[in-house]
């Protein structure tokens, strides 16, 4: 292994541009892989990586922790999250505080396991925290179409997720940040396929590669962006060939349309991006918790000094974050990206900081 990782560093540094260029690890998957294995320090300075907005707990709002805060607070209701959201800050509190204050939140690994609560405790209103890119998203429209057909009139989703093409094409006409081209995500793409990427190259002629998460793959996908780069001629490809293909999966798909129409979405730091979001179909909009417990939220306040946002677009690297390692650190979180185990500020403090 030791003789292919530098075969293809050698690669990269014969191939490598005449000037700095940017090459955005789209996925939080790929920022931790990169930075646990000290890919970034092996790479010629020509090549910069920075990280981008794929990490779905990153991107959301304090607005939304607000929210769904607030509905824990008003009404008796029994929530169901993935462990990382737990810790992340609101502006108001965090689900772990609302938790050690007597509020029932339990910690799932599946949609499944909020579903099964909900049809064996009938008396108990649940809701499931949906947040999540394309990769989670089937799972959640499967359990809300449940739900539904089954008639289980207790179960609610506070619906949160995001898509990932469309933001692309909205950091790409953003004039913060030039980006050369896109390490796309591997998880995502297994189920949206490669197609949905290629108006980056046709329309915005980036070259983007859909890479796997191990050390070789993310080196032979940088080898295969410098060859685009170089001819310049851009394209989708697909190194992670293992688990992606063009078509991706027609049935998570599907059923993804069946339950879900896009929507403005509101991203940490960044803002509204338009259609980059999913609402329930009116068919299904009585199982919508935003609807069925309505609070006000009015506190939307990032954290002081917290420039989650710039990280997540990669305008900056999560060091040139003043509060990065002095303040925030995993054990005293002051934005997402140093919570999440796919959190930009995460992986550079576990595995960069001291390089
Ligand atoms: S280091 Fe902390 S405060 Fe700074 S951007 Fe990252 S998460 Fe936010």
């Amino acid at each position: 292994m030791k003789k292919e990782i530098n075969d293809l560093r050698k690669s990269l540094i014969d191939n490598r541009p005449s000037e700095q260029i940017n090459i955005m690890e789209v996925c939080g998957t790929h920022t931790m892989a990169i930075s646990r294995n000290g890919l970034r320090q092996i790479l010629p300075e020509e090549i910069n990586l920075i990280s981008g907005p794929g990490c779905p707990v990153c991107v959301t709002s304090s607005k939304d922790i607000n929210w769904i805060i607030g509905i824990i607070r008003d009404y008796p209701v029994t929530l169901f999250t993935f462990g990382d959201m737990i810790r992340v800050p609101g502006s108001i509190s965090s689900l772990q505080l609302e938790k050690a204050s007597g509020k029932d939140i339990r910690i799932c690994y599946s949609p499944l396991d909020a579903l099964d609560f909900a049809k064996n405790n009938p008396e108990r209103d649940v809701v499931f925290l949906g947040i999540g890119f394309e990769t989670t998203i089937p799972l959640s429209s499967v359990i809300v179409k449940r739900a539904y057909e089954e008639n289980i009139n207790n179960f609610y989703i506070f619906n949160i997720h995001k898509l990932v093409p469309p933001a692309l094409e909205l950091l790409l006409l953003d004039e913060e940040i030039k980006i050369d081209g896109f390490l796309c995500p591997g998880h995502v793409s297994a189920i949206i396929g490669s197609l949905p990427y290629n108006f980056i190259a046709d329309k915005y002629r980036i070259p983007c590669v859909i890479s796997g998460f191990e050390p070789l793959d993310i080196l032979e996908s940088l080898n295969m962006l410098m060859k685009q780069y170089n001819s310049k001629i851009p394209e989708v490809q697909i190194q992670y060939r293992r688990v992606v293909t063009s078509n991706g999966n027609p049935t998570a798909v599907s059923i993804i349309d069946e339950i879900f129409e896009p929507c403005d979405s509101y991203w940490r730091g960044i803002g509204v991006l338009p259609k980059t979001g999913l609402k329930l179909r009116e068919e299904y909009m009585s199982l919508d918790a935003m609807k069925k417990f309505p609070v006000e939220v009015t506190d939307s306040k990032e954290p002081p000094g917290c420039q989650c946002g710039s990280v997540l677009k990669g305008i900056i690297k999560p060091f040139d974050c003043k509060l990065f390692s002095r303040v925030c650190k995993p054990e005293n979180p002051i934005g997402p990206c140093m919570v999440s185990s796919e959190g930009s500020c995460a992986a550079y403090y576990k595995y960069e900081r001291l390089r």
